[in-house]
C-alpha cells in the first residue's frame, strides 16, 4: 500500500477505552485525532510518536473527525500555530463557546419538558462540564465539508458522516480503498447517536439516529477494504458490519414498538423501561438512545405522537 498510516493507541479515562490516533505520512505529516487532555495521554502520545521516529514538531497538521474530548483534548498541548482542520460544526465545542452552552441548556430544558423527564438540564450540564475538563480550547484554523480535499494530503477526500456528532467527518482514500472512520463504525461496539442542540438556533432538533444510519449506509456503498477506527480494531468487512449494526438497530426499535403496543408512553417512561439500571446516571446517553428508537419508528410509519398532552405521548399505529 502506498499510503503510510501509523496507529497510536492513546489511553483515555472513559468507558470507551483507548483512543486511536493516526499519523499519515503524506506530503504533510498529518495527524488524525489526538486523545484526551491528560498527562498520561500526552506521555503515551509522545512515546509512540518517538518510536516512529517523529517528534511533535514534525506534525504539520491535525484533522479532527469530531469534537468529542477523547479525540481532541490533547490538542491543548500542541503549539498555538498548529493547523487544525475539521468540519465547521465542531467549532462551538472546541472553543467551548458560552453562547452555545447556554443554548445547550435551553435546548434540553425544552426537550425534558416535552418528553416528561422530571429533571433539570443541570444534571446534563454537570456531566458535560466534567467531560469538558478533558477537552481543549482551540479553534479550527480551516473548515472542511463534503467532497473537499486537504492540502498536503493527496488522494484523500472529506466525507460528512453526521450522527454520532453533528460535525463528524471521515477521510476516504478511493484509490487505496481506505477510510479514516472516526467513531462512525467500530468493530466491537455500536456508536451512540448523541443528541446535540442544532447549530442554527432556529432549526428543528436533528434526528441523529436517522442521520447516523444514513451515514453508515453511505460508507457501506463505497469500495473500502479497511476502516481505521477511532477505537478498537480496524474494520474490514464494512458492508457486513453495517448490515449487522442496522439489523440490531431495527430490532431495538421494534422492541420499543412492542412496549408501545401495550400502552402509549412518554419518552421518559420508555427510557426507564429500556435502561432501568443506568437511566439516572447516564441520562444524556439513554435519552439520546430512546429518542433515536422513536425517530426510527416514526420514520417507518409505525408510531404517532400526541403533542397535545403536556408531555408528548407516543403510541403504536
Ligand atoms: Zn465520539
Amino acid at each position: 500500500m502506498s499510503v503510510m498510516i501509523h496507529k497510536l493507541i492513546i489511553p483515555t479515562p472513559f468507558p470507551v477505552g483507548d483512543l486511536n490516533a493516526y499519523v499519515i505520512e503524506a506530503e504533510k505529516l498529518t495527524l488524525i485525532d489526538a486523545g484526551p487532555k491528560t498527562e498520561e495521554a500526552w506521555q503515551s502520545f509522545n512515546e509512540q510518536l518517538g518510536k516512529l521516529g517523529f517528534q511533535i514538531e514534525d506534525i504539520e497538521q491535525v484533522i479532527v473527525t469530531h469534537h468529542h474530548p477523547d479525540h481532541v483534548g490533547l490538542l491543548d498541548y500542541f503549539s498555538n500555530d498548529m493547523p487544525i482542520i475539521g468540519h465547521a460544526h465542531n467549532n462551538v465545542w472546541l472553543e467551548q463557546d458560552e453562547e452555545f452552552f447556554k443554548r445547550y441548556r435551553e435546548f434540553f430544558m425544552e426537550l425534558f419538558q416535552r418528553y416528561g423527564i422530571p429533571y433539570t438540564p443541570e444534571v446534563l450540564l454537570k456531566s458535560l462540564t466534567a467531560l469538558m475538563e478533558y477537552s481543549c480550547r482551540r479553534s479550527l484554523t480551516q473548515t472542511v465539508k463534503e467532497g473537499d480535499t486537504i492540502a498536503g494530503l493527496e488522494g484523500w477526500t472529506v466525507l460528512e458522516t453526521p450522527g454520532h456528532a453533528q460535525g463528524h467527518i471521515c477521510l476516504y482514500h478511493e484509490e487505496e480503498e481506505v477510510l479514516m472512520g472516526g467513531d462512525l463504525l467500530l468493530a466491537h461496539v455500536s456508536s451512540n447517536p448523541l443528541l446535540e442542540p442544532p447549530q442554527d438556533p432556529c432549526a428543528e432538533r436533528v434526528k441523529s439516529l436517522l442521520q447516523y444510519n444514513h451515514s453508515m449506509t453511505k460508507i457501506s456503498e463505497l469500495a473500502i477494504s479497511t476502516v481505521y477506527a477511532g477505537h478498537g480494531e480496524e474494520v474490514e468487512d464494512v458492508k457486513g458490519l453495517v448490515e449487522h449494526r442496522l439489523k440490531r438497530q431495527a430490532e431495538r426499535a421494534y422492541g420499543v414498538l412492542g412496549m408501545l403496543k401495550e400502552k402509549p408512553m412518554t419518552v421518559f417512561e420508555i427510557c426507564r423501561r429500556l435502561f432501568p439500571a443506568v437511566y439516572e446516571t447516564q441520562l444524556g446517553l439513554t435519552i439520546s438512545e430512546t429518542i433515536g428508537q422513536l425517530d426510527y419508528l416514526e420514520e417507518a410509519g409505525e408510531i404517532k405522537v400526541d403533542e397535545t398532552t403536556p408531555h408528548w405521548l407516543y403510541y403504536a399505529q
